[in-house]
């Protein structure tokens, strides 16, 4: 038999599936997997139950249903001043991984290089190789994931036709500031280069920090696809409704990667969405505070236990140096001990690296109950202060 695709074949199961599995298969809290644990804002859910009933459930339209479209593009035009033309600037799609995807696919000709940012989201890598494209890879380091700006630079050539950036990103939970999108944005036009923007966790800002679509930078309008998600804004990540707004010449052509990859998407669910986007300022505006609230309990308790915790001004997760726990193995067998002894599941954060990784970060979910979270840390406290650790280093734990 001739061999199927090589770099799928060998694509291992995403990390977030086996943590989840493996959470269900030990009983722990699952910390891993970013995924809210109450179901998002009622009138949204309730407008997509409705909209299941009025006859409206063959294809809707390839680029979405006309009151989604509209309701993104009233949303860029309300949260960033961004002005889009809902006919021609917006691509609704199933999910921002779809939208991620269709956006490379528009963008990309084999042997282009592309841009991306360590840590990264892990779809990233397998499509920009699928697409016969070639990434170049700059890395942030923790504990401050600052941008290395002259690695930054030196990335950039004359075959690079795109970055992909992830702003508030995942896992490290840092919102790029407008001095590092103006370091970029310049690059770009130095280069000649487009960005996919990642934004899913636009509106997920902590502490006063304030999401800026790199779109709304000088010169930045016409280089840009700008990709949302309705499961993260709404808490409903199971729905996969994503969009991407941009220049129209640009989304014609991520329409037609749309047009091949799914075509279209749940015309009910675009509905609820298009309802979630309408809802007043005070809706966006306490998603924010909410979950920082969270993140503040889930911190401190892991640093009451003898984690380091580092900031995190926007998403859904923190990272977490465990290395003062006195734990001896890496960050994925730290975050498997736990899953299975402490139950409480986490992501090892080398998973959103490629090779060499920092291998003393587990990153936790606090999209969840403030029941849940405190559960959470009394496991770990727990199994932390038990004898499961050498007396010296529980000590040492317990003292930091
Ligand atoms: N984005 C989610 C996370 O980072 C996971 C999505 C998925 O499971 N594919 O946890």
């Amino acid at each position: 038999m001739k061999t199927p695709n090589t770099l799928l074949a060998n694509t291992g199961t995403t990390i977030f599936t086996v943590m989840s599995a493996l959470a269900n298969q030990h009983g722990a809290i699952n910390l891993g997997q970013g995924f809210p644990e109450t179901e998002g804002p009622a009138d949204v859910v309730r407008a997509a139950a409705e909209a299941l009933l009025d006859n409206r459930n063959q294809y809707p339209p390839m680029t979405g249903v006309p009151e989604l479209r509209q309701a993104v593009a009233a949303a860029n035009k309300r949260f960033y001043g961004l002005d889009m033309n809902p006919d021609t600037d917006v691509c609704v799609t199933s999910g921002a991984t779809e939208a991620i995807t269709a956006c490379l696919m528009a963008l990309l000709n084999p042997g282009d290089e592309v841009v991306l940012i360590e840590p990264l989201y892990d779809t990233y890598l397998p499509v920009v190789r699928l697409l016969g494209a070639t990434p170049v890879l700059v890395r942030l380091q923790p504990p401050k994931w600052e941008l290395p700006r002259a690695e930054l630079a030196a990335a950039f050539g004359p075959k690079t036709k795109a970055i992909l950036l992830n702003t508030p990103q995942n896992p490290t939970g840092k919102v790029f500031t407008a001095a590092e999108l103006a370091f970029i944005a310049d690059l770009m036009v130095r280069h000649d280069t487009y960005a996919v923007c990642d934004e899913v966790y636009e509106h997920l800002t902590f502490d006063g920090w304030k999401h800026i679509p790199l779109m709304t930078l000088p010169g930045m309008r016409e280089r840009c696809l700008r990709v949302g998600s309705a499961g993260k804004t709404f808490s409903l990540t199971g729905w996969k409704i994503g969009y991407v707004s941009g220049p129209a010449d640009l989304v014609k052509i991520v329409g037609k990667a749309h047009q091949n990859l799914t075509f279209t998407t749940a015309p009910n669910l675009q509905r609820g969405v298009a309802v979630g986007l309408a809802k007043d300022d005070s809706y966006f505006e306490t998603l924010g505070s909410d979950l920082a609230a969270r993140r503040d309990r889930l911190s401190e308790g892991l640093t009451r236990i003898g984690f380091k915790v580092l900031p995190a001004q926007g998403s859904y997760f923190v990272s977490a140096d465990f290395s003062p726990l006195g734990f001896t193995g890496d960050d994925v067998a730290f975050c498997r001990h736990i899953t299975e002894h402490a139950r409480v599941a986490a992501i090892p954060v080398s998973a959103f690296y490629e090779g060499e990784a920092p291998r003393n970060y587990a990153r936790f979910a606090f999209c969840k109950t403030f029941a849940v979270l405190d559960e959470a840390v009394a496991r770990l406290e727990a199994h932390f202060s038990a004898a499961v650790l050498p007396t010296s280093l529980t000590h040492a734990a317990r003292s930091a």
